[in-house]
């Protein structure tokens, strides 16, 4: 195709603007979907992704587009995922475009994650179209909507486009605003082939299917290439696009989007971000930008009934096979057994895999505490010499009197926020022992640069973050080398037993409160036994908080209930139910939520 008849663009909006419903108009209007095929959202496919709203994985389609100037077009749509777990795809997949529609909801304004995404986008040096959807209803009001763009985000709004994604109002002033104002790629085809993955996943059928955008060259059936970074060389075996369905094509070049299959059936031999060329004629340099991303918060998974550990192997096996930069080794744990540790981009990543692992293969798992990823300095001893390793699981600290000194790993976070929440997000920083780097006013808004240690954020700061803000604040981070710090490890204690799973590795300054805060919500989580159950932290042998669980009265049933059989039985049954989900603990049952709702600092 000429290069002039090509765009590719990404859609961004605050959640609920109306993203998918736009996407799935377009893709209607340009004959990709039957109104049919319509009924369901075409761009968000895991189940996981509706629920919460956010892509994880990067999707795209290819549009056929005929202008008002009576000219094909080929337009290129890229999703793109919606949370920081995933910032470096999202940074690849706006680098493959070169604009963005930027959906503004018309009654409810600019908002927060629209301003973060417009500051992405300015950064991949994007031509931003503005779009005011929903003006069906009856609270838009899209001249105020116009203003704010212009006021808070400072993008003209003037040729803004009005529509209503839902009523399939303004869809083919948004196609040829696509086409007259995001300008066409650049790029040589008779240069040597230099393409970038944007993404890969795997499909039974095809194997590992990889999202590429072309910088220079072609790519056919047939070619031998080469993986700049990974150093792996393939043979091409299928060139295509998707409309959504997926399409082959003889091939794609310079300044396309689509797919390339080549036999490979280890995703990690595809990494995102790499460079792809031609084995025969290879590019010079790579493209700039290729990052290995790396796991950064670990964490245990344990099956309850020990009886599951082998399908808990296949499963993770299964999930591994589409995310590489999932990672998991065998673990076993004295008080668990037989388990895996496993690492993760993030909090959210870890969830989102423990909720598949859950739903999609119906296991029952306890998480341990999650971990990041520390550098322990160890003096000499008489069987070996001082080193340093990398600790990513507090139950494997070395011997205390041998720990010369630990460092923790740091980022430098960026934080948007109005004015009226920037208290309470500045106290939410401190107290996760953030240091202020920079603080700036933009138009109402406070721009915000924090260092902090990364152990402070991976637990729950996004969450809490949003919550504070009332999803206002934007967050985006990346990592600054490891520090030392005072850091020790704490154990939990649950009937005088150390519980490993819980233990973690915690600021000193900040163990005691940690500690309390554990316990407390230890004491709420697990049911009250017989006898009496006291919960503790501890450092080393010294108890730092306790609380205790009083021993239940006997036979509560027959007192709540009196006479009534089928109630006493239901509650009964649901007893059983829930025992399976506990962990027997010496002579106590922890509930598997315990383990990871412990840790939110609430
Ligand atoms: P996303 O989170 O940005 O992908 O938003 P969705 O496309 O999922 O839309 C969120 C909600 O807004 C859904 O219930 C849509 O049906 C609704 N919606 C989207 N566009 C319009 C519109 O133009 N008018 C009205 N009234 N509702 C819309
Ligand atoms: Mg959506």
């Amino acid at each position: 195709t000429d290069l002039s008849r090509i765009r590719n663009f990404s859609i961004i909006a605050h959640i609920d603007h109306g993203k998918s419903t736009l996407a799935d108009r377009l893709i209607q209007r340009t004959g990709g979907l039957t109104e049919r095929e319509m009924s369901s959202q075409v761009l968000d496919n895991m189940d996981i992704e509706k629920e919460r709203g956010i892509t994880i994985k990067a999707q795209t389609v290819r549009l056929d587009y005929k202008a008002s100037d009576g000219k094909d077009y080929v337009l290129n749509l890229m999703d793109t995922p919606g949370h920081v777990d995933f910032a470096y795809e999202v940074s690849r997949s706006l680098a493959a475009c070169e604009g963005a529609l930027l959906v503004v909801d018309a009654a409810q304004g600019v908002e927060a994650q629209t301003l973060a995404n417009v500051y992405q986008s300015v950064e991949h040096d994007h031509e931003i179209v503005p779009v005011i959807n929903k003006i069906d209803l009856p609270a838009a009001e899209p001249e105020k909507v116009r203003k704010e763009i212009e006021d808070i985000i400072g993008l003209p709004a003037d040729d803004a486009v009005m529509t209503s994604a839902k009523s399939g109002i303004g869809i083919d002033e948004v196609l040829e605003a696509i086409v007259t104002r995001i300008p066409p790629p650049k790029g040589d085809r008779d240069a040597p082939l230099k393409a970038m993955l944007v993404d890969s996943w795997y499909d039974p059928y095809l194997g590992v299917v990889i999202l590429i955008r072309v910088i220079d060259g072609v790519i056919r059936k047939g070619q031998q290439v080469k993986f700049m970074a990974g150093g792996t060389t393939h043979l091409v075996d299928r060139v295509g696009a998707f409309r959504p369905k997926i399409e082959q094509l003889p091939e794609l070049a310079a300044g396309e989007i689509g797919f390339i299959t080549a036999q490979i059936k280890d995703i990690t031999e595809t990494r995102v971000g790499d460079t792809i060329t031609d084995t025969r004629r290879p590019a010079a340099q790579a493209l700039p930008g290729f990052k290995l991303v790396q796991p950064v918060v670990f964490c245990g998974l344990f099956p309850v009934d020990a009886n599951d550990f082998e399908k808990l192997r296949e499963s993770i096996s299964k999930l591994r096979l589409n995310d590489a930069s999932f990672s998991f080794e065998m673990e076993t744990s004295a008080a668990l057994g037989f388990g895996f540790r496993c690492g993760f981009l993030g909090l959210l990543h870890l969830e989102i895999i423990q909720e598949r692992l859950t739903r999609e293969y119906d296991l029952d798992l306890i998480t341990t505490a999650p971990s990041v990823v520390y550098n322990i300095h160890l003096s000499h001893s008489k069987e070996e010499p001082a080193k340093v390793i990398q600790l990513h699981n507090p139950a494997d600290m070395p011997d205390p009197n041998r720990i010369e000194s630990i460092e923790e790993p740091w980022i430098e976070a960026t934080i948007y926020v109005p004015d009226d929440y920037l208290g309470p997000i500045l106290k939410l920083c401190q107290d996760r022992r953030g240091i202020q780097k920079n603080l700036t006013y933009v138009a109402g808004r406070a721009q915000l640069t924090y260092e902090l240690p990364l152990n402070e954020v991976v637990f729950d700061f996004y969450d809490r973050l949003k919550s504070i803000s009332r999803g206002y604040a934007s967050f985006d981070y990346h990592q600054i080398g490891h520090r030392e710090g005072d850091l020790v490890k704490m154990n939990i204690l649950v009937n005088n037993e150390p519980v490993d799973a819980l233990s973690m590795i915690v600021h000193r300054a900040a163990a005691e409160s940690r500690g309390r805060h554990m316990c407390e919500r230890l004491k709420d989580l697990i049911p009250r036994h017989l006898f009496k159950i006291p919960i503790q932290a501890a450092i080393g042998g010294k108890v730092i908080a306790r609380e205790t669980i009083a021993a239940l009265r006997k036979d509560v049933t027959a007192k709540c209930y009196g006479g009534d059989i089928t109630r006493k039985k239901k509650l009964l049954e649901k007893q059983k139910e829930g025992k399976k989900r506990m962990r027997e603990y010496g002579s106590v049952s922890i509930p598997q939520e315990a383990f990871i709702a412990a840790l939110r600092m609430g």
